[in-house]
């Protein structure tokens, strides 16, 4: 028998949370971000549900394939563009529009050979400094690009640093609308962050928004909002089962560098879940965790393939908490209590788009 450990994932809650994503940018257009396999939630297992989507945006080009074999005849756009020559040779084949970011990427297109001119869509850095023209070079790019025979429709594209904090977004919105003011083309400006937050201002929404994280269930702003605020279903659910239970007594300690130590007399669970699973090691004796859809806490360091689970509040409730028990790491337990993954990923001082990406490979993944 295998491990039994197993991720699902809730093809329900993709749907629900993409229609959320559209009533927050009711007039736009709603990139499904599908970058790092979904999330981690694949491609191919999320494709039905975010299919209602008016297109998909990744960034590797065996994702954009792998969309298009799977049926998807709708735009899909290259976040970071490509990456050298011959990717234009898949652009044009698979009819994929691309970021245009940096100098190299127009020297790449001017050298294209091509009958079928692109949909190109061409970033600004508009204060993040990641990627993207400086404001005050835009134009000129966009006039060599537009000069381009192998260049079809220019669109205007940015992203926020701050959409989901208190800086927010008023400065970059500000320099992209100075700056392409009087330039034509569809825009796209908005993250999760932007649409949940800021969705209200039309200039925010533009023509097309990029939904990533809100479609996976977890708020791009944990801390100030929840999930549960912003109407969002988790899409993932890790669980596992109890394999093993210890009777502590005070003094007693719980794994690896004894972190945990008991007060007194105690019982404890031992689940198959461990970072080797995608599980964070980082997640210190307290991190929520759910017993039979009971919420109890980690107890001590997390290890390869285990860590321990306080099973004292399940022995008050009079629930059998004992070997094979149900073990929820984050999402949604049987009895239908959601533990959310930005908890969990919080608990570790992280976010919960590096939980959902790093569930490991040894994971296997149902859908529900
Ligand atoms: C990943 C990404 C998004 C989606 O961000 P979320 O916070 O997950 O909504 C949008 N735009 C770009 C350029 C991205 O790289």
């Amino acid at each position: 028998m295998p491990r039994p450990i197993l991720a699902t994932v809730h093809t329900q809650a993709l749907r629900h949370n993409l229609s959320r994503a559209r009533a927050a940018a009711p007039d736009a257009r709603v990139w499904a971000v599908v970058k790092a396999n979904a999330y981690g939630h694949g491609i191919a297992r999320t494709f039905e549900s975010l299919r209602g989507a008016d297109g998909f945006a990744l960034l590797d080009l065996d994702e954009a394939k792998a969309l298009r074999d799977l049926g998807w005849r709708g735009p899909i756009l290259l976040l970071e563009g490509v990456f050298e020559q011959r990717d234009l040779e898949l652009c044009s084949r698979l009819d994929l529009w691309h970021t245009v970011h940096c100098e190299q990427q127009i020297d790449m297109l001017s050298q294209h050979k091509t009958n079928v001119p692109q949909r190109v869509f061409l970033k600004m850095n508009s204060g993040m400094n990641r990627l993207g023209f400086a404001p005050h070079s835009y134009r000129s790019a966009w006039t060599r690009l537009n000069a381009l025979p192998q260049v079809d429709e220019i669109s205007l594209m940015a992203h926020f640093s701050d959409a989901d904090g208190g800086k927010g977004i008023a400065q970059q919105m500000k320099v992209f609308q100075q700056y392409t003011q009087d330039l034509p083309g569809e825009r796209s400006l908005s993250n999760s962050a932007a649409i949940l937050r800021h969705g209200g201002g039309a200039e925010v929404r533009a023509d097309w928004v990029r939904a990533g994280i809100a479609l996976y269930g977890s708020a791009p702003d944990f801390g100030q909002h929840d999930a549960v605020d912003w109407g969002l279903q988790p899409a993932m659910s890790l669980s596992t089962k109890i394999i093993g239970t210890q009777d502590l007594v005070a003094g007693d300690s719980v794994g690896y560098g004894s972190c945990f130590m008991a007060e007194g007399a105690m019982r404890i669970g031992v689940a198959a879940c461990g970072y080797a699973d995608g599980y964070p090691r980082l997640c210190p004796t307290g991190t929520p965790i759910l017993v039979n859809g009971v919420r109890t806490r980690t107890l001590g360091r997390v290890s390869m393939d285990m860590l321990g689970v306080d099973l004292t509040p399940l022995q008050r409730a009079g629930v059998s908490a004992g070997f094979g028990s149900e073990v929820t790491l984050w999402g949604r337990a049987r009895n239908g209590a959601v533990l959310s993954i930005d908890e969990v990923a919080h608990s570790a001082g992280t976010i919960g788009y590096e939980l959902m990406c790093a569930l490991a490979a040894r994971v296997p993944v149902s859908a529900d």
